[in-house]
């Protein structure tokens, strides 16, 4: 029986984890959850799943909680103090990371630091702090499994090959809704537009990442910190039916791939479970409804956020930090229709050369770096002309 502590079991996800852990209840057991905003979900989970604990991570929404759980066995925590004490309890097995943005990465670190199991799905904490996560999970004997369906792919080829055999990796992209669209038409497109992915149903931020290539450029950073590669090893293809989930080619020129249906339960259920494959009742991949399987390259000119993160990973050091930050603040924005579409990269560009480039960031300059780099996107923002309307 595994304890899991699920951070961020309100999104897309947590409540998938959460589905897997009810068609395996005699394997996983729900130790933790937390959320931010979305009470009247927490509060059902909580009564469902029956937790030791739960914490709210938005002070504002204690009360209700608190309130709401009284009769129950269930803790109400607040605040992200509580949830870095909480993925260190020793009734704490696994810590599923699905809280989105740079607000997942303390707790993350937290977690590696006491040494869990980790199956994480918040990308930003790679990309912002690989080096220092990974360094901390070599000494702390932490493992972290990737719940990224790329990343999964790529972690499940490597089951059983040598590091060294590693030529490259190839992360596949749908491409997103836009794929194929020129500048003049995406100067016009609105989150609404944005929001409708083609192959996935994710929260609203990673759908617009998909949506600008931002995602994929944050999972070549992802994938350098995960796997231990050189910049020079890692590639990105356009594949708009998202069958094949990522491919490795080894040094004899042989390419492996994991496919499957895109379902994020898959590398959830993988991710828990790892090294055991569990049987479950998901959909099954279907040769007739996938009669074409086709690939092309990224247009870098067109969606300037991958090029834009492409460079941050060569760039290394606090840049791909900056650049999160600035996503985060251009993503949110777009959302609110403060920005256009292509503004996004302006924004995200400007401010990169605005912060000042450290080589080796601490923990405490990647926390400064990210402030810095929010205050001044922000600035830029609000000099949109659609902000300014
Ligand atoms: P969602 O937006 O659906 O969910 C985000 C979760 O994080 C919610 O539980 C939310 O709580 C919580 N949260 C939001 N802000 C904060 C905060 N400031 N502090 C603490 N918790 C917070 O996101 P997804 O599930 O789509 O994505 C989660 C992570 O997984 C992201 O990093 C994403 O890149 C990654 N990922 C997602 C995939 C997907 O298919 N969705 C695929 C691959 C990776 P509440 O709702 O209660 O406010
Ligand atoms: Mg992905």
């Amino acid at each position: 029986m595994k304890r899991l502590a699920i951070l961020g079991s309100t999104g897309s996800i947590g409540t998938q984890a959460l589905e897997v852990v009810s068609s395996h209840p005699d394997l996983f057991q729900v130790e933790v959850l937390s959320a931010h905003g979305n009470t009247d979900l927490l509060i059902a989970q909580a009564l469902k799943y029956k937790p030791n604990a739960v914490v709210v991570t938005n002070e504002d929404k204690y009360e209700i909680v608190k309130k709401a759980l009284e009769s129950s066995h269930t803790k109400v925590f607040v605040g992200q103090a509580a949830l870095m004490d909480v993925v260190r309890w020793d009734t704490v097995d696994v810590v599923v990371g699905a809280i989105v943005g740079f607000a997942g990465l303390h707790s993350i670190y937290a977690a590696v630091d006491a040494g869990k199991r980790v199956a994480l799905a918040n990308k930003e904490t790679l990309v912002v702090a690989g080096d220092l996560v990974m360094k901390r999970a070599m000494e702390t004997g932490a493992s972290i499994i990737p719940v990224d369906s790329e990343h999964s792919a790529i972690f499940q080829c490597l089951v059983g090959e040598y590091h060294e055999s590693i030529e490259k990796i190839i992360l596949t992209a749908s491409g997103g809704p836009f794929r194929g669209k020129k500048p003049n038409f995406l100067v016009n497109v609105k989150a609404s537009h944005a929001l409708q992915h083609p192959n996935w149903t994710m929260g609203a931020k990673i759908t617009i990442d998909s949506a600008t290539l931002m995602n994929k450029g944050l999972e070549m950073i992802e994938a350098k910190w995960l796997f231990g590669l050189q910049n020079e090893q890692i590639d990105v293809i356009v594949h708009p039916q998202s069958a094949i989930h990522s491919f490795v080619q080894f040094i004899d020129g042989s390419l492996k791939a994991q496919a499957g249906v895109p379902d994020m339960k898959l590398p959830i259920q993988y991710a828990l479970a790892y090294p055991q494959r569990l049987t479950n009742s998901f959909k099954r991949f279907e040769f007739k409804d996938f009669a074409t399987l086709s690939f092309e390259e990224p247009d870098y000119k067109t969606f300037r956020n991958l090029a834009l993160a492409k460079d941050a990973m060569y760039k290394g050091g606090n840049t791909p930090c900056v650049l999160n930050a600035a996503n985060e603040i251009t993503v949110q924005a777009f959302l609110q229709n403060r920005v256009d579409f292509l503004e996004m990269s302006d924004i995200i560009e400007k401010t990169i050369s605005k912060v000042s480039y450290i080589a080796s960031p601490s923990f405490e300059d990647y926390e400064e770096c990210d402030a810095e780099a929010r205050k001044y996107a922000e600035e830029l923002v609000k000099k949109s002309p659609l902000a300014t309307h």
